[in-house]
């Protein structure tokens, strides 16, 4: 968003928006078609994503959107990466346009470990890679091969809105474990399975996003990360890390994955959306051996194969261009922006009001004083020009909640300091009244 975007005066309420925001949260709009009727009861359990909604009205011209996470891309080398697809199409188009293996292309999977290298797994070869079309379906691919509907998976609170839709349509169960600042607490972790085990439940795998949770930024200290992997590896419960942002840390130390020492207890699960392009939905999951066959054929089933176009335009930026450079300039980029979201929420944030200070990826989650909830503040801020996701939206039971994710991903430092300010006075008044 421009400058001159933001100072042209004052912001209209777009009453689609507040409708398009109204119809969410109610279900009371279906029609009444007999067709109705033949929804399978998985299919009631699909909601719509908040995200989804608030980003569709954060398009609109005036405000400034703190909602959406998407990443930055006007940096990317895009003439060279027209002649990339122009190239292959002309000189290899009849593969890129064919079907072609259902785990991927060889040449992404050998790739791909060189991406995990960067993040400190050393010993990942192709043939346990699978592609997926981005790591959201690389999570639904894993609920459909190891839940049943009643069975429960444990995640953090607060965890990613995609994987919970994608838990919830399976009818699975999901049971949260607390955060500290220093992420999930092993002990409550521990504590959690007891209780659900010794209630006869079936815990399948833990889903954790260890780097800069979204959407609290949290990340997992290193010293727990071996003691949370060891809590499910007794337990028999799988670890499904999450990890699209790990290569964006831009503060500290990088930690190695979960998966880095732990090769038959964690299904790693990795993307191109954060650190290259989303649009071209390449994402992959790294398969413990024993579990390959079941996971690759579920893979297939959903989609035959990865598209090959996407596959081999991403092979060819791995080979042709500075990737490891771009997300250098990324880092720079996310750095420089949550510097400008923490001073700007310094300056105008009322007292009572608390915030995270990520070391890396895309998010600062804010906390309100108990019993404020933040849905309805929702509303207000678009009044005052300005979107935000409230944290109920990244919770299991959708139940009020006093935080509130701010995203500073595609926003330039001073719009982000713009919409801070506009929000301010919208807490102020929540938290008087
Ligand atoms: N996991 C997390 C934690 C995310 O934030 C996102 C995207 N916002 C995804 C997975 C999905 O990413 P992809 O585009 O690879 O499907």
């Amino acid at each position: 968003m421009s400058h001159e975007t933001l100072d042209a005066g004052a912001v209209q309420l777009p009453a689609e928006a507040i409708d398009a925001i109204e119809r969410a949260a109610t279900s009371a709009h279906r029609a009444a078609h007999p067709h109705e009727a033949l929804f399978s009861e998985r299919a009631a359990n699909i909601k719509q994503s908040a995200v989804r909604d608030v980003f569709d009205i954060s398009m609109r011209p005036g405000l400034v959107s703190l909602a959406g996470g998407s990443p930055y891309l006007q940096s990317l080398p895009l003439e060279r990466l027209a002649a990339a697809a122009a190239s292959i199409i002309a000189n290899e188009g009849l593969t890129a346009l064919q079907y072609g293996g259902g785990q991927g292309t060889e040449e992404l999977r050998t790739q791909i470990c060189e991406v995990m290298a960067a993040e400190g797994i050393l010993d990942a070869v192709p043939q346990n890679v699978v592609i997926t079309a981005g790591s959201q379906s690389a999570q639904d691919v894993a609920t459909k091969v190891f839940c049943n509907p009643g069975d429960v998976v444990l995640v953090e609170n607060p965890t990613y809105v995609g994987a919970l839709n994608t838990f919830e349509a399976y009818q699975v169960e999901v049971a949260t474990v607390e955060m500290d600042d220093d992420g999930l607490v092993p002990e409550l972790l521990e504590a959690r399975i007891a209780a659900l085990q010794t209630a006869g439940k079936n815990i399948k795998f833990l889903y954790t996003i260890p780097n800069f949770n979204n959407p609290s930024g949290i990340t997992l200290a290193g010293e727990r990360r071996q003691r949370v992997v060891d809590i499910c590896r007794n337990a028999n419960i799988l670890v499904l890390e999450d990890n699209p942002y790990g290569l964006l840390r831009y503060k500290g130390t990088p930690l190695e994955p979960l998966r880095a020492a732990n090769p038959a207890d964690v299904i790693y699960m990795g993307s191109f959306s954060k650190i290259f392009a989303p649009g071209l939905r390449i994402g992959w999951a790294l398969v413990p051996e024993h579990l390959q066959r079941r996971y690759y054929l579920a893979s297939e089933s959903v989609t035959l194969c990865p598209p090959t176009l996407n596959q081999m335009l991403v092979s060819a930026y791995l080979s042709d261009y500075d990737w490891k450079g771009q997300i250098e300039t990324y880092r720079g980029l996310y750095a420089e922006r949550c510097t400008a979201m923490l001073a700007a929420l310094d300056e105008y944030m009322p007292a009572g009001t608390s915030w995270t200070s990520p070391e890396g990826g895309f998010f600062v989650w804010v906390t309100l004083p108990a019993g404020v909830d933040t849905y309805p503040l929702l509303q207000k801020a678009i009044e005052a020009g300005v979107v935000f996701i409230p944290g109920a939206a990244f919770t299991p039971s959708d139940s009020p909640s006093n935080k509130l994710r701010l995203a500073f991903s595609a926003v330039p430092p001073d719009a982000i300091k713009e919409g801070v300010r506009r929000l301010a006075p919208v807490l102020r008044e929540a938290l008087a009244a």
